[in-house]
């Protein structure tokens, strides 16, 4: 049982070929008009001589016209791999060799960041605009005669390459399959799509988080509306207008909206589900999306690479708010220590998890494949999370933090979330992240980044001793700095690394 999402587009611009596939700021799509971009698309990538397991990079602020072109790619069974315009050149030219792009769409916001990309590449561009060296879409991609037949796909088809957010380390390209893809549409039937939907997407497209809402909402037949660049205040006028029922929110976007001045002014009576991901989303902040939104509110733990995924449809469980749920059907999850052995029941280790949904492996890096990899004594495959955590008795999953965040103390394990938690407590305090610092004496000690909320005030020492007169003698904090702004990743996750990084060059 597996389908092609390209051809449910085919189905919808038969059965309803005026309604509305896609829309943006600037421009809205019919499925019929979707239908016939794809078809041009594929062709003309067909045309340019790119096969099954070729593929091509798009590296743009989110679009209709990056919505098509990825589609149409996929049409022709050629991989896509969406890149983040937050990288650095450097490093976008790395991704794009490493994918073995053959064709990079760029639009007129990221052309200057992919300098470094090597001139053979040939750029086409989405929105019109023509510079040196680049192409317009109708002009780059404009099929004459006859389009080859269509090709053969099957569930380990490349469908596109991800990089991971790169959030601990240089991303890795996370080869997805079709099968993994089709796997997260079936998913979707559960949460109501259909053709009355309306899923608003304001996280990229580039990032997992956003695709596996964007593909089941193009699967079931509704209307996808994409806002590049997030704000709290025309993001609840969006969702008022257009009578919104799905969204995915990462949890800084859901602290903003809750903490809008007028949110409680807007009518969201539309809303069926909505989705979260990515990062810690802290119980007080769902129980007050549970409280002053309505509609179902359901979390995904997982990552790109599959695997491991655990879901709570939070206003199932109100009373499992701290916890990232239950395994997905169809995933199985366990949690192995340090030697690669299953803990025993109630005991925490690292996630692994099995899933239909697994990455095929990291694009051109089998070691690192490898090590991501976990077999059980029966030799089925799992992948690795790097995550800790521990089940429940009701067998809800509780996440403590990534294995890399993790402090080792004088021979203890500190868990930075712990003392997150805590310093969110203190009424003065709107974020905090905790990182290790290396000391001769212990190994490592925790420190503490503090955003304060505005008109707050209180010393760094009185907040450290608030702190310190709260948590175990071993997890104490050494050192408390304020500052403006965690620094966050596109979609919202803290990087710890650069944290780190402000802290060594601080004392050297
Ligand atoms: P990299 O692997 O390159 O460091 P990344 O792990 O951030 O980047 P993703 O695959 O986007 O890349 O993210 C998966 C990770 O995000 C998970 O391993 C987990 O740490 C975190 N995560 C995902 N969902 C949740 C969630 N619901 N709650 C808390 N953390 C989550
Ligand atoms: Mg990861």
């Amino acid at each position: 049982d597996f389908g092609l999402v390209a051809d449910l587009v085919k189905l919808h611009a038969r059965q309803r070929p005026d309604a509305l596939a896609f829309r943006d700021e600037q421009q809205s799509l019919t499925w019929a008009e979707l239908d016939r971009r794809m078809d041009q698309v594929a062709c003309g990538l067909q045309k340019a001589g790119l096969v099954v397991g070729d593929s091509i990079a798009i590296c743009a602020a989110s679009s209709v016209a990056y919505a098509s072109v990825f589609l149409g790619a996929l049409r022709a069974g050629v991989a896509v791999a969406p890149l983040a315009p937050g990288s650095t050149p450097a490093s976008l030219r790395r991704m794009v060799e490493d994918a073995g792009a053959r064709l990079l769409f760029t639009d007129a916001s990221t052309r200057a960041l992919l300098s470094e990309v090597p001139g053979e590449i040939a750029r086409i561009g989405l929105d019109g605009s023509t510079e040196a060296g680049t192409v317009a879409l109708a002009d780059g991609l404009a099929p004459e005669g006859e389009c080859p037949d269509s090709p053969q796909i099957t569930p380990t088809t490349a469908f596109n390459i991800i990089y991971s957010s790169g959030t601990t380390g240089e991303p890795k390209g996370v080869v997805q399959g079709h099968g993994m893809r089709w796997a997260h549409i079936k998913r979707g039937a559960k949460y109501g799509y259909g053709p009355e939907s309306v899923t608003l997407l304001s996280t990229p497209l580039y990032s997992n988080t956003t695709l596996v809402v964007f593909f089941p909402t193009v699967a079931f037949g509704g209307c996808v509306v994409l806002m590049p660049k997030f704000d709290a205040g025309r993001y609840l006028q969006l969702a008022q207008d257009l009578r919104v029922t799905h969204t995915m929110l990462v949890p800084v976007q859901y602290q903003r909206l809750m903490s809008h001045p007028q949110f409680d002014q807007f009518d969201l009576s539309s809303f069926q589900a909505k989705f979260c991901t990515s990062a810690p989303f802290s119980a007080a902040l769902k129980a007050d999306v549970l409280a002053r939104w309505p509609g179902g509110l359901t979390e995904f733990y997982g990552m790109t690479e599959g695997g491991g995924s655990c879901i709570l449809d939070a206003h199932l469980h109100p009373d499992k708010l701290h916890t990232v749920g239950k395994p997905a059907e169809g995933s199985d999850v366990r949690l192995i220590d340090e030697a690669g052995r299953e803990v025993a029941a109630g005991e925490s280790g690292e996630v692994v998890g099995h899933s239909a949904g697994m990455m095929v492996g990291y694009n051109k890096q089998p070691e690192k494949t490898r090590e991501a990899e976990w077999f059980d004594a029966a030799g089925k495959r799992f992948i690795r999370t790097g995550d800790i955590a521990r089940f429940d008795a009701d067998g809800f999953l509780s996440l403590f933090d990534r294995r890399k965040d993790m402090i080792i103390s004088g021979g203890f394990n500190i868990y930075p979330s712990d003392l997150e938690s805590v310093l969110r407590e203190h009424a003065a305090v709107a974020d905090a992240s905790v990182v290790g610092v290396p000391s001769a004496e212990w190994g490592e000690t925790p420190a503490a980044f503090v955003v304060l909320k505005p008109g707050a005030a209180i010393e760094t020492e009185a907040l450290r001793e608030w702190v310190n007169a709260r948590v175990g003698k071993t997890q104490r904090i050494t050192r408390l700095v304020f500052t403006d702004e965690l620094p966050r990743s596109a979609i919202g996750k803290v990087l710890k690394r650069e944290l780190r990084d402000r802290l060594t060059a601080a004392s050297s």
